[in-house]
């Protein structure tokens, strides 16, 4: 799928885009704006055949998605931003854009919110809708049937940089929010310390699923563009910046890519199967002590530097 092709323009500032790298990905490259940092995956799969770099594998047997120890960890940080947009928004009516197994969901709905979602396939509303009860839409996003000025709160969790039109969502989250009504906006920070030192070995890259790669100054600078207040930006988050700097380490030493990811996967979620690759399993082991130990040591690093592996935006329509 290689392509000579001149990239797009970039998404931020409409200046040429330069090559960065080859993703790890065949096929795919790495563009980045000389002049914003924006970054974008080229070429970028058009949307009604990205559907096959979701396959059900991607989300496991009945959504379930790790191991039963991380499964439980997951549902701990869903509770816990859950509590982070109760904080800000006291009641009312809340949207996620990419809810995934409608976890945050569930925990807002018995917090008192109306909790609605957003997916992009059946297959990845199936935990939502069928065990949780949540309403969630598919389909694409900017032609959905949502109300305007309806939202006290819109959640992009992780899934703006999976969105073709990126901008335009942002757009319509504003159309959609009430005046006053929250955003929040968590991506990788392609202009983070674990980005740049690893490059394409960079484990938040998610080659091409990621359409977009946003920077800090970016996602500022166009949260603002389409009329929200900024009010927080987190550069700390302890369920994605950690894992960032373990996985990319054994990236970058040739395991083969997202293989620790995938082994912590429940078995049906698994793209690799441990009993084929007993040798590389055992060095991953051996490693991971070392590899926690730093990646704790540079979570603090990049967020003291506030260059945080992927960050985390709270704003408000102005
Ligand atoms: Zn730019």
């Amino acid at each position: 799928m290689i392509t000579s092709q001149k990239s797009a323009p970039c998404l931020g500032c409409g200046q040429e885009l330069k090559k960065a790298f080859n993703a790890i990905e065949p096929g795919f490259e790495v563009h980045r704006c000389p002049s914003c940092g924006m970054g974008r995956t080229w070429p970028d799969v058009p949307s009604c055949e990205i559907g096959r770099y979701y396959p059900a594998v991607y989300y496991g047997k009945d959504n379930v998605r790790f191991n039963p120890l991380l499964e439980r960890l997951t549902q701990l940080f869903r509770l816990q931003r859950a509590r982070v947009v109760r904080h800000r928004v006291k009641a009312g009516t809340v949207l996620d854009v990419g809810c995934g197994r409608g976890f945050t969901l569930s925990y807002l709905k018995s917090l008192g919110f109306k909790a609605h979602g957003m997916e992009f396939s059946d297959t990845a509303a199936w935990h939502a809708r069928n065990v949780l009860g949540i309403e969630v839409e598919t389909g694409d996003f900017l032609n959905s049937r949502h109300q305007k000025d309806t939202y006290n709160a819109m959640i992009f969790w992780h899934s703006l940089e999976h969105l073709p039109s990126p901008i335009e969502a942002l757009v319509r989250a504003h159309e959609l929010l009430k005046k006053g009504g929250l955003l929040v906006v968590a991506v990788p920070n392609f202009d983070s310390l674990q980005a740049r030192l690893f490059g394409r070995h960079w484990f938040h890259l998610d080659i091409p699923r990621h359409y977009f790669h946003f920077g800090k100054k970016t996602l500022k600078k166009e949260i603002q563009a389409q009329g929200f207040s900024i009010v927080q930006m987190n550069h700390f988050g302890f369920e994605q910046n950690p894992y960032g700097w373990i996985q990319s380490f054994y990236n970058a030493l040739g395991f083969d890519p997202n293989f620790l990811y995938s082994i912590l996967k429940n078995k049906t979620a698994r793209t690799h199967q441990i009993r084929q690759h007993l040798m590389q399993a055992a060095l991953t082991l051996i490693l991971l002590p070392l590899f926690t130990l730093l990646s704790l040591v540079l979570v603090l690093v990049e967020t003291a530097l506030r260059q945080g592996g992927t960050i985390e935006v709270y704003a408000v329509k102005r």
